[in-house]
Parts: C-alpha cells; structure tokens; sequence
C-alpha cells in the first residue's frame, strides 16, 4: 500500500469513527428521551395509585393497563437502541458524565474526566 492508500485509509477510518461516536450519541439521547417518557408513565400510575387510594375505590386495571404497555414498549425500544449502541462498538462512555466519546480519547471533551486506565471505561 503506497503512503497516500494508507493515508486515505486512516482518513477514512477516523471518519467512520466519529460517525459511530455521533449516531452512538444520537442513539443515547434517544434513549433518555425515552426514559423521561417511561418516568413520567410512573409518576401518572403512581398518582392513580394514591388517588384511588385516597378516595378508597378500587384501582382498576383498565386504569393503568395502557400505561404499563406503553413502558414495555419503550423498554423493548430502549434495549434494541442500546444493542444498536454496543454494534457500533469502538466508543466508549464517560463514567463521570455519560457523554460517549471516541476509545482513545483522554479527556471527556463534555466534563473534563481524565480517562487513565482502562477501568475508568464502562463498555
Ligand atoms: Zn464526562
């Protein structure tokens, strides 16, 4: 491979990299909107709960049924993104933070963290 094939290659790599470090980071911010949507699903049974308690009538299930699948929906969504996530591989998160960042970068460009050794990772 002559030096400009491999430069072309390297420049190719770093490419697809950042694209995946970016869909990874859409994925995620996808996922904690999903997730605030599924805490506030709980909050809404949790007030049926202390409603229906409060005025001591029975909680039916009717009341609540459509919530629950829609949480189970949203959970089902949440892990198909986080398989999606772990596919597009060579990204790491910030423990300190969340923010994913690329495997061999050292600082979180977000918080600041030093990423030393590899521990500091969560895979
Ligand atoms: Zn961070």
């Amino acid at each position: 491979m002559s030096f400009f094939d491999k430069f072309k290659a390297g420049v190719s790599e770093a490419g697809n990299k950042a694209k995946s470090v970016v869909e990874i980071n859409r994925l995620k911010l996808q996922n904690n909107g999903k997730q605030n949507e599924i805490d506030k699903l709980y909050q809404a049974m949790g007030k049926l709960l202390f409603e229906t308690t409060l005025q001591n009538v029975p909680l039916e299930r009717s009341e609540y049924a459509g919530h629950m699948e829609r949480v189970l929906i949203l959970q089902a969504e949440i892990d198909t993104n986080l398989q999606q996530i772990a596919e597009l591989g060579d990204a790491k998160q910030c423990r300190n933070c969340g923010t994913t960042v690329d495997s061999d970068v050292r600082f979180c460009p977000n918080c600041g963290a030093t990423f030393g050794p590899a521990a500091q990772f969560q895979e």
